[in-house]
């Protein structure tokens, strides 16, 4: 793993660039920036069903108004592009073929409808519903059996039941997953497409990411990544997970509480300075009492230490220097 730091922003391209994302954007590069490290763009944009072109267009020209610049990608006409996870899939399928090589992972031929029943059955029976292995021992017969009816296979990886998984988090301390409640979930769509917690700990690993800072709603994500790089051999990078950003009355962020999109404060006529002053003090909180943050001074005062616990407050009405 690089001895400097590496950090990166992983925006899915399914929708404009949300106040919270621009906020882990934000943290990422304050914190690449402060410590004289790298700030690295990657559009994982893997599910063709959700995702879009015109919102990852829609993200970099966020970022960029923001002044959200990334230091490296692929190079064209001057400027560097993001990393777009669809131009990597080679990879993706190098390393899953590693982990089946290695019988690290499997073939799984149950299909959706096989295993909606079986969810169905484990919740009446008051169990929570868990992938049980059934295809973790399969002959080859029986998987010619199953290729022969037509079934594509998803790959999965094979998950220790015993023990505990442990992320070490910067923000919110150790937070300890048995392992008995992750199953063998699913790496590999039947469709050829790696998963999210697959290409996401691969491009980690091979961006050489050293700081993982992310959203909150992520950390149940994370027990999984961390089984993703014990079966690659990777080094574990670190993580911290930035608490969520909630509405005044403490509900979820929507719609109702005024704009959220950057799009929509640039169409507002909002200067990106003042965005970027706010989404600063959103959840982290200097030193001193200072108010007035440009990108400068906030990257010279971040730390990670210093990113507040608790959950973020919007309000959009504080927002009011245009
Ligand atoms: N694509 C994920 C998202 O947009 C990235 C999560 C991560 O940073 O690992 O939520």
């Amino acid at each position: 793993m690089s001895d400097k730091v590496r950090v990166r922003f992983a925006p899915s391209p399914t929708g404009s660039l949300h106040i919270g994302g621009a906020r882990t954007a934000l943290f990422n590069l304050l914190f690449a920036r402060h410590n004289g490290g790298k700030f690295i763009l990657r559009i994982e944009d893997t599910d063709t069903e959700r995702s879009t072109e015109e919102s990852a267009r829609q993200i970099v020209r966020s970022l960029r108004w923001l002044g959200l610049d990334w230091d490296e990608g692929p190079e064209k006409g001057g400027e560097y592009g993001p990393y777009f996870q669809s131009q990597r899939l080679e990879l993706y399928r190098k390393e899953v073929q590693r982990l089946l090589d290695e019988g690290k992972a499997y073939y799984c031929y149950c299909t959706p409808e096989e295993l909606a029943e079986r969810r169905e059955a484990a919740l009446k029976a008051g169990k929570a519903p868990r992938y049980e292995g059934c295809c973790r021992e399969l002959t080859e017969e029986q998987k010619k059996k199953f290729e022969a009816e037509g079934r594509k296979p998803t790959v999965r990886i094979k998950v220790p039941q015993e023990g505990q998984t442990v992320v070490d988090d910067l923000i919110r301390g150790q937070v300890v997953f048995e392992n008995s409640v992750l199953d063998d979930f699913i790496i590999f769509k039947s469709n050829g497409i790696p998963t999210y917690n697959f290409a996401c700990v691969v491009d980690d690993n091979a961006m050489e990411i050293t700081h993982i800072i992310r959203a909150e709603e992520h950390l149940s994500n994370t027990p999984k990544q961390i089984q993703v790089y014990k079966a690659l051999g990777y080094d574990i990078p670190k993580f911290a997970h930035v608490p969520m950003i909630l509405a005044p009355d403490r509900s979820k962020l929507s719609k109702r509480h005024g704009a959220t999109s950057v799009e929509e404060f640039r169409d507002q006529g909002y200067l990106a300075e003042a965005i970027v002053n706010y989404l600063t003090l959103l959840g982290w909180s200097p030193e001193g009492n200072e108010e007035i943050f440009d990108l400068e001074k906030a990257i010279k005062e971040f730390s990670l230490e210093r990113v507040n616990k608790t959950a973020a407050i919007y309000d959009v009405k504080k927002l009011t220097w245009i």
